[in-house]
């Protein structure tokens, strides 16, 4: 009858919440085990200044091998690891280990470094980037940290402080993700970011759909009003390119000119890279 039936959709449903909880709770244990044990890397993702040619910057991108599942992308750990308070030794990590290998790449080319939310709330952050910057010697002028407007939903005194205190320092800060946000462009006011990340969600749509290649057009136009860098994320094809080439964008970044790399590919891609690959 229909009242077992329900009764049987729910003991079925509770064991189907404990799985999830049980799996959860082995994927945390597994991501504490794989920081201690160093199964954390870094992959770094060329950007290139669309103006010149040449590689400006690269991203620093987590990666985690587990030793059963392979590779899990960090939009699946990260939130773990924010979760369950390990995001904090992680961004420490991440910010001593990219600093020390951007310290040996040739002059001028920055490194940028993801922050979570978490890292504010710490008060430690600060100190935690200029440790990265002294033990590495990196100039602090080719460090470039990338937010989220997570981090300005804190709107708290102390994250403004940080930020501004990052600014001192001759950091570079840049908006990360631009446009997918409830408020973007108020958060454009709260701060003057060096650099807006253009969202690859719009990037995909260009060409296609006329509201997002209008709206890349209007973020470039807004970041030469605001003198910030704009930078397209998600470049896949040439037509990509040449429209964000058209539309005044600063600089890309996507699969199209590289694949995120470790760290010894990306040497040998900085050694090798020529302008003209821009020309496609
Ligand atoms: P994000 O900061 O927006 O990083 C860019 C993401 O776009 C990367 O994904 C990169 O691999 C991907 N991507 C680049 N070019 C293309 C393309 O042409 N096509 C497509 N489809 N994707 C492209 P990834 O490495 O999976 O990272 C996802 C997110 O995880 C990052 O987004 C960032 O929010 C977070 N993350 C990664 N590393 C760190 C870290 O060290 N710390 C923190 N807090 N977050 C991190
Ligand atoms: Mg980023
Ligand atoms: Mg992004
Ligand atoms: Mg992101």
């Amino acid at each position: 009858c229909a009242k077992a039936g329900g009764g049987r959709t729910y003991r079925l449903f509770d064991v189907e919440m404990d799985n999830r909880l049980q799996a959860k709770q082995v994927m945390e244990q597994d991501l504490r085990q794989a920081f201690v044990e160093g199964q954390l890397d870094l992959h770094y993702q060329p950007i290139i200044s669309l103006l010149e040619g040449r590689i400006t910057g690269c991203e620093a991108l987590l990666r985690w091998r587990h030793p059963v599942h392979g590779h899990i992308p960090p939009a699946e750990f990260v939130p773990l690891a924010e979760d369950i308070g390990l995001i904090e030794p992680i961004g420490e990590w991440v910010l001593h280990r990219a600093c020390r290998e951007a310290a040996t790449w040739p002059e001028g080319i920055r490194v940028a470094i993801n922050l979570s939310p978490a890292q504010f709330n710490s008060g430690k952050l600060v100190d935690c980037v200029s440790s990265a910057l002294s033990c590495s010697a990196l100039d602090p002028g080719r460090l470039e940290l990338e937010i989220t407007e997570s981090v300005l939903l804190l709107k708290n005194e102390a994250t403004m402080t940080a930020l501004h205190r990052l600014r001192d320092l001759g950091v570079q800060i840049a908006m990360d993700d631009f446009g997918t946000g409830y408020s973007s462009l108020s958060y454009l006011r709260s701060f003057p970011f060096d650099k807006i990340k253009i969202d690859r969600s719009f990037v995909h749509e260009l060409g296609e759909n006329k509201q997002s290649t209008a709206i890349i057009r209007a973020i470039t136009g807004l970041g030469k009003s605001l003198e910030s860098t704009t930078v397209a994320e998600g470049i896949e094809t040439i037509e990509q390119l040449e429209h964000l080439r058209a539309d005044g964008c600063d600089e890309v970044q996507g699969f199209l000119l590289s694949r995120p790399v470790p760290a010894a590919e990306l040497k040998q891609l900085l050694a090798t890279w020529h302008p003209d690959r821009l020309a496609l």
